[in-house]
């Protein structure tokens, strides 16, 4: 059978009540559970040990110290007095530190059969040699190694993973912090580490830890194995992105042995060695990596030449990258489906000259439309303009719109937050015949929409470009139609 991780809830409420309170709500979905004790007020410390016997569980005892980023103040003799009280209760594991060091104290744990998880934690990086450290951290062949380090760039994720592969087979617990280190605790199998921690989102016992719900529900936790394959998206900042819902969604709907994670990326030529290292079969691009990525394709569609940026890259079965522009076609698909009669010859404005327009005007050229693009640095749209035979205008020109207005497209960033009061067509007038798309999605009625809108005018908002540029790379992973579209809610 493959091997599967556990998933650990995390418990840090001030009260043994209150833990008892959240583990209910998160029974569903957690294998495992940690009593962070150091999260107790004092006057519950007596009770710790009763825990074990309310919850039908496993649960490791963790008391923290705050130089192993716990709250336990207290000096280190009430700590082991503490803990041994607690072991009156049927707790499985206990977490002692690298540093511990009370022989009677662990031959009494090794008496109750208590398994030892022998820890370390690096809240500023990844430490030299970390395959070694981690080795050398259980005293007899019972413990559990655990290191849990802060990942700080893409090349510490890396690093994390190459020691992994180096550490080969064998029981252990080991993730990266931090939204660098994301990848680790959804991909905790890959690590071959025994469990993920898992904590409420207001409650996070380390950083970047996620929800139990989330974990089973978006990432399908229970189904990855150490032969699933996995895809993400690349970008920075990247933990906001919806593509996780969507294709994850696709997957579990499919049954597919697939899984899709968000990695933070900050150097390109360290994530495509970390593709290799675990695999990766395909991934989505963001901003800032869509014109970059290009460097390190081995082939790439008419879109991505055109354009000059890339959404979509798949390993194809000579283990080429190829790359694929998606945003163009997942722009015209919804515009294609509501314009009434054909678009040739129709003409259109385009707002923005960024790389959103790029794709929305290679998009509108291939259909024979005749473009306008308006943007505030006039040059960027004159460029633009010249290099696909459009024309142009600056934002102070919006009159000349009238003469290309069946459809009008709004690509800049305005109208998303921090820009949600601005509206770049706030002095035009509509006819009422016009159809106007934002191709932002956050808020779902732009006050550019609103306003076109209240003049009789069709809209179109940017959730439907960002579904079918999705649902394209779908296709563009797995072969398969994406199952289900409509039932699809991302807001
Ligand atoms: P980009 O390459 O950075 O371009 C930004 C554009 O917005 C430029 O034309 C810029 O004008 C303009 N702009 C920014 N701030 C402005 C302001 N305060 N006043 C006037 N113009 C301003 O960004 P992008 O990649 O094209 O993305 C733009 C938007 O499209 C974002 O909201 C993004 O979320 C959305 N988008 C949506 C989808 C989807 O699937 N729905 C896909 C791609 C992008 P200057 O040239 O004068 O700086």
């Amino acid at each position: 059978m493959n091997k599967v991780s556990m998933l650990c809830l995390v418990l840090t409420e001030s009260s043994i009540d209150g833990n008892i309170k959240f583990y209910q709500k998160y029974s569903d979905y957690c294998d495992i559970l940690e009593l962070r004790a150091d999260f107790l007020a004092p006057e519950e410390w007596p009770k710790i040990h009763s825990l074990p016997s309310q919850i039908r569980k496993p649960i490791i005892l963790t008391f923290r110290k705050p130089a192993d980023g716990g709250h336990f103040k207290e000096g280190e003799a009430l700590r082991i007095q503490l803990m041994r009280k607690a072991l009156e209760g049927a707790f499985q594991y206990i977490d002692l530190e690298e540093d511990f060091s009370d022989n009677d104290f662990e031959a009494h744990v090794r008496k109750k059969g208590v398994t030892i998880i022998r820890s370390f934690h690096d809240f500023t990086g990844i430490p030299h040699e970390l395959a070694q450290r981690i080795r050398k951290l259980p005293r007899n062949a019972k413990e559990i190694p655990k290191a849990a380090v802060m990942a700080n760039t893409t090349e510490d994720l890396l690093s994390l993973f190459e020691a992994a592969e180096e550490l080969g087979s064998g029981d252990r617990i080991i993730l990266a912090m931090g939204s660098f280190g994301f990848p680790s605790r959804v991909l905790a199998v890959k690590l071959g580490s025994m469990l993920t921690y898992s904590s409420d989102s207001k409650q996070q016992a380390a950083p970047g830890q996620l929800d139990p719900e989330s974990l089973a529900k978006i990432y399908n936790f229970k189904s990855i194995t150490s032969e699933t394959e996995i895809y993400g998206i690349i970008g920075n900042p990247v933990m906001h992105s919806l593509s996780p819902k969507i294709h994850n969604r696709g997957f579990r709907m499919l049954n597919l042995p697939k899984i899709y994670v968000p990695f933070q990326v900050d150097n390109l030529e360290h994530f495509f060695k970390l593709a290799r290292v675990l695999n990766i079969r395909g991934f989505s691009v963001t901003i800032p990596h869509k014109e970059n990525v290009r460097k390190y394709l081995h082939q790439s569609d008419e879109g991505v030449e055109k354009i000059g940026a890339c959404n979509t890259v798949v390993l194809s079965p000579a283990n080429q990258w190829t790359g694929y522009n998606t945003d163009a076609m997942g722009f015209l698909l919804p515009l294609k489906k509501q314009f009434q009669g054909t678009l040739k010859n129709r003409r259109a404005t385009v707002i923005g000259a960024g790389g959103g327009a790029k794709a929305v005007c290679f998009a509108l050229k291939k259909e024979g439309m005749e473009i306008l693009v308006v943007n505030r640095t006039k040059a960027r749209a004159d460029e633009l303009a010249r290099e696909w035979q459009m024309q142009s205008a600056g934002l102070d020109e919006i009159e000349r719109i009238k003469d290309y207005s069946d459809v009008i497209v709004q690509t800049t960033s305005m109208g998303m937050a921090p820009l949600e009061k601005m509206n770049p067509l706030e002095a035009y007038h509509y006819s009422g015949h016009e159809m106007a798309y934002d191709i932002v999605y956050k808020p779902p009625l732009t006050l550019f929409l609103e306003q076109a809108q209240k003049a009789g005018c069709s809209i179109l908002n940017g959730e439907s470009m960002l579904k079918e540029q999705a649902y394209l790379q779908f296709k563009a992973f797995t072969g398969q139609e994406y199952p289900d579209p409509l039932g699809l809610t991302l807001f």
